[in-house]
């Protein structure tokens, strides 16, 4: 049976207060004024949370997945933002383990101290679900090379001080794709804003590289085989960001509940009302029943299981939909005060909604890929 063990609760309990106390109150403000938290991401970067999966060479916690799951769901309860803002410091942290010295020296400890946030730049306009239709290419040339393409809709875009970008290095073929680890202050390089519905403080935007010339040494990984490569992160990055929906969907069924306990019409506590109890016992059911199934595919994924490809997929799939579906009942709970902006719900709902979206190609894979093979052998 799946539990904690006690210094994972240990962790649940201060990463809980913390988020409470430091993060819960100025969430809202992120979200309005579109900012990037940086003084946020230093106070986590205090408490270890920034380097969370790094190797303690470079200052992180070398936590196993389970507890860092623990501490974004957490997070997540109180800045949605935040949460997605740590996944990013530990999957981008992580590819960089795949590159030079330089590299690693240069951007793992910023990372860890809340100094540095790093992009990862896969999608273009003509290839979302479809990431092997990229068309950005790195072209060797002596001891550089040379990036040209257009990236679109990036997270962080705007604030990173480095782009983990997707490019092809064989044109000739579909796999031929690499990673390239690319400055943000280098020559040619032009961001240009997006604004999204939800993650409003992760600064969106895509990213235009016009003969960008790097160091060959600038390669993360080998040539040719990003796709392998990234195997494993994606897994993670998955199964994380399916609980960071939860847990933001977990802090809103919370409230929801304390509402219908206090709220009276017809003369007694909406609570008391079969209708509303149904709503919220379902929805309670299916929150606990999603969790599991994301700390299932963490434990899976840290096992290098076989099956954590699959896990991982239902993870970000169950994660996503029930967070949603949790987050827009609680706000019918509410009845006219859910939908106003003076509560959190309509920005949970908004948060949400980019990890759904964000996972589009997941969709498309399970369809087609991962599920669709095992389920419909025949397809
Ligand atoms: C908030 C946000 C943040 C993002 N951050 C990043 C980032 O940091 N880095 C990055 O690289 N990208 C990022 N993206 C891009 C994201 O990865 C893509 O939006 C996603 O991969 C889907 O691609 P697309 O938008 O081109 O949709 P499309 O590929 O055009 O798909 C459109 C719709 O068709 C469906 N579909 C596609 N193929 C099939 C099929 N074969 N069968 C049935 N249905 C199909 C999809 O599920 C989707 O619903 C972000 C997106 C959002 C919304």
């Amino acid at each position: 049976m799946f539990e904690l063990n006690e210094e994972q609760r240990l962790i649940q309990k201060s990463v809980h207060e913390f988020a409470k106390k430091e993060l819960a109150p100025k969430a809202s403000y992120w979200d309005v004024h579109e900012e990037f938290p940086w003084d946020l991401v230093k106070k986590m970067a205090e408490i270890g949370l920034t380097g969370l999966r790094l190797p303690a060479f470079y200052g992180g916690m070398e936590a196993d997945l389970v507890t860092t799951g623990i501490a974004l769901e957490e997070v997540a309860r109180f800045d949605h933002n935040c949460a997605i803002i740590l996944c990013g410091c530990n999957i981008t942290g992580k590819l960089l383990l795949h590159g030079s010295e330089t590299i690693k020296n240069n951007y793992l400890p910023d990372i860890v101290k809340g100094r540095c946030i790093l992009a990862f730049a896969a999608m273009e306009s003509e290839a979302g679900s479809d990431i092997r239709a990229i068309k950005t290419t790195a072209k060797r040339m002596k001891n550089t090379y040379v990036v040209n393409g257009e990236k679109s809709m990036i997270t962080f875009a705007e604030v990173a001080q480095g782009f983990v970008v997707l490019v092809k290095t064989d044109v000739k073929s579909r796999e031929g794709i690499s990673c390239i680890f690319v400055e943000a202050n280098r020559p040619g390089i032009d961001i240009q804003r997006l604004q999204g519905f939800g993650w409003r403080a992760t600064k969106w935007g895509n990213i235009a590289l016009s003969d960008v010339q790097v160091p060959a040494e600038n390669l993360i990984g080998e040539k040719n085989s990003a796709l392998s490569m990234l195997k494993p992160t994606v897994q993670e990055q998955r199964a994380l960001t399916g609980l960071i929906a939860l847990g933001t969907a977990k802090q809103a069924l919370g409230e929801a509940v304390e509402y219908a306990k206090n709220r009276k019409v017809f003369g007694k506590p909406l609570g008391k009302f079969e209708g509303i109890q149904f709503k919220l016992v379902e929805d309670f059911t299916q929150l606990q029943a999603a969790r599991l199934t994301c700390f299932q595919a963490l434990h899976l994924i840290q096992k290098n299981a076989a099956e954590a490809s699959k896990w991982a997929a239902m993870a970000n799939l169950i994660g996503g939909e029930t967070a949603y579906r949790v987050v827009n009942d609680a706000m019918d709970v509410y009845g006219g005060l859910g939908y106003s902006r003076e509560l959190p719900l309509e920005r949970y709902l908004r948060d949400i909604k980019a990890i759904q979206i964000a996972s589009a190609t997941l969709k498309m894979e399970i369809g087609q890929g991962i599920l669709g093979k095992e389920f419909l052998p025949y397809t």
